[in-house]
């Protein structure tokens, strides 16, 4: 029979059970366990910290009512006797609170413990904070859902674009094939090139309209405020419009305010894209009555003027329900005239115009009837001045008069923009010489030209190195007229071109009247 010092192994029983205990209480994240009846056995330092206790054998014998809310009790109550009875571990997220009393959010693990007879005792409980993983993973899933709507929309945009790209240009080819195939009458062959040249002046304005959308969506537009004499710019616009307006047999009137001073400082070429595009709506989207450009003067301080610029028509009109989304890019009503002529717009305009008007520091707004007419109009508030000033753009150099039948060196390295633009300068009683490089250019000019043409993409040296080239030549070149024909239309190219040296820019593609203009006015 072996003997046994009882004392020793009561010693090594309590040793044991301390150590347990001390590993217990340090274990990381929330531990406590409990009985059959729901009353706590034990728990861990973390859970005493939490609830205020100073060790956590004050917790043995309490229930979670005695320290929590009873809604919280009852749920953490729950879990805890459905473990037990199902003798299955759970899982869950719990609401709770953190040492700071803040609410927090918990990931428990539950799980029911048992005797030696493997009858269920109570529930093991262990749970961790995962607040701050909850706020990111939020953080997250609205980051992500934010990336998959601006991605959407982007696909939608791009769809639309090829949409509204592919249109035009299907055209374009389909009749260019026509007329090519030959033995056509010639009143559909007139038919087909006038299908040609207005998809084609449709594709333009249609990437006018996006380099502009762009812009301004990138905040690159930038306003360029000079002295406005706001009545001649009213004015000015009724002139431009009022030939299409004609041809509707629409009046066009302007309304003019005697309040608004007479100079002001503004933006005029955003308040002419503004306003051209509303009258040009008015007048498509009307076909009896008037269009009235009204402006008023609202306030009138020391130095600002307030003003309401309104666009009144008697059109259409638009839905009620529809008066936003018109701004929207891309959007058209599906109305009777615009679909009729499916080449009439892009439905950028009021999306521009919005964003235009928004920039000159007002709020476009819309008021409509169906059938009765439309006002499109918004406030703005702008600096009153007293005399313009005068003329700040350094950059641009005056050019010399030209000869008549000038002699003109046109540079450009696409084959068909050569021909193009050769036979327009040449209706213009040009003599012209071409050259496809920048090199090559560098070798033949000389006082014998009247004014230089110059592409910008060249395939050896850019444009502008080029002109800056040419004005280092001799004192001849220094004042020979160099004008940029460019496909870029960015403020910044615009800029460059003057800056190293050229007199005039005009964007691709030019129109024999511009050309004429730029070669009258040299
Ligand atoms: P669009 O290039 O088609 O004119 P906009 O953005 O300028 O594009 O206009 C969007 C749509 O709003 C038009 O297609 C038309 O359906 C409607 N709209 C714009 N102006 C008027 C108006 N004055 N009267 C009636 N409908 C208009």
């Amino acid at each position: 029979m072996k003997y046994f010092d009882k004392d020793a192994v009561i010693n090594a029983l309590q040793d044991e059970v301390d150590m347990l205990r001390t590993i217990l209480s340090m274990m990381p994240g929330h531990l406590y366990w409990r009985n059959k009846e729901g009353y706590y056995l034990g728990c861990n330092t973390n859970i005493a910290n939490i609830i205020n206790y100073e060790s956590p054998d004050e917790l043995i014998g309490k229930r979670p009512v005695d320290f929590m809310s009873v809604e919280l009790a009852t749920q953490v109550d729950r879990v805890d006797f459905e473990v037990m009875a199902s003798e299955k571990e759970q899982s869950i997220e719990e609401q709770g609170y953190s040492q700071d009393n803040t609410p927090a959010i918990y990931l428990t693990r539950k799980s029911p413990f048992y005797d030696r007879e493997g009858r269920v005792q109570g529930v093991l409980g262990i749970s961790f904070d995962i607040t701050e993983r909850k706020v990111i993973e939020e953080k997250l899933k609205i980051a992500k859902e934010k990336a998959e709507t601006a991605n959407r929309a982007k696909s939608q945009f791009l769809a639309m674009i090829s949409h509204e790209l592919r249109t035009p240009l299907t055209s374009i080819i389909g009749f260019a094939n026509f007329i090519r195939q030959g033995n056509i009458d010639p009143e559909k062959k007139e038919e087909y090139i006038t299908h040609i040249l207005n998809s084609g002046s449709y594709l333009l304005s249609l990437i006018n309209s996006l380099l502009d959308y762009n812009k301004l969506e990138n905040n690159k537009f930038e306003l360029i405020d000079f002295p406005v004499h706001f009545k001649t710019l009213a004015e000015d616009v009724i002139t431009m419009l009022s030939a299409s307006a004609e041809l509707k047999q629409l009046a066009l009137v302007l309304d003019f305010d005697a309040k608004i001073p007479d100079w002001l400082l503004t933006d005029e070429k955003i308040f002419l894209q503004i306003l051209i595009n509303l009258i040009g709506n008015a007048i498509k989207f009307t076909e009896t009555g008037n269009i009235t450009l009204r402006m008023i003067c609202v306030t009138l301080k020391k130095k600002t003027a307030t003003l309401q610029i309104a666009v009144e028509d008697t059109g259409i009109g638009i839905p009620e329900e529809e008066q936003q989304a018109i701004f929207r890019r891309f959007y058209q009503l599906e109305n009777i005239y615009t679909r009729n002529e499916s080449l009439t717009g892009t439905g950028l305009g009021l999306a521009i115009v919005k964003k235009l008007v928004h920039l000159l520091g007002g709020k476009m707004q819309v008021t409509s009837e169906v059938n009765k007419g439309s006002k499109f109009y918004f406030n703005v508030t702008v600096p009153i001045t007293t005399a313009p000033m005068t003329d700040t753009d350094v950059v641009r150099k005056p050019m010399k008069r030209i000869a008549v039948n000038p002699k003109v060196l046109l540079i450009e390295d696409d084959a068909l923009i050569q021909i193009i633009h050769k036979q327009m300068l040449e209706e213009l009683d040009c003599k012209v010489d071409v050259t496809d490089s920048a090199n090559k250019a560098l070798q033949m000019v000389s006082d014998k030209y009247d004014i230089l043409f110059v592409d910008i993409g060249l395939p050896d040296i850019t444009g502008f190195e080029l002109i800056k080239r040419i004005r280092q030549l001799n004192k001849k070149m220094e004042q020979i007229p160099i004008v940029v024909l460019t496909g870029y239309s960015d403020e910044n190219e615009y800029q460059r071109c003057m800056q190293a040296g050229a007199n005039q820019v005009a964007i691709k593609p030019v129109s024999i009247e511009t050309l004429r203009e730029i070669i009258s006015s040299a």
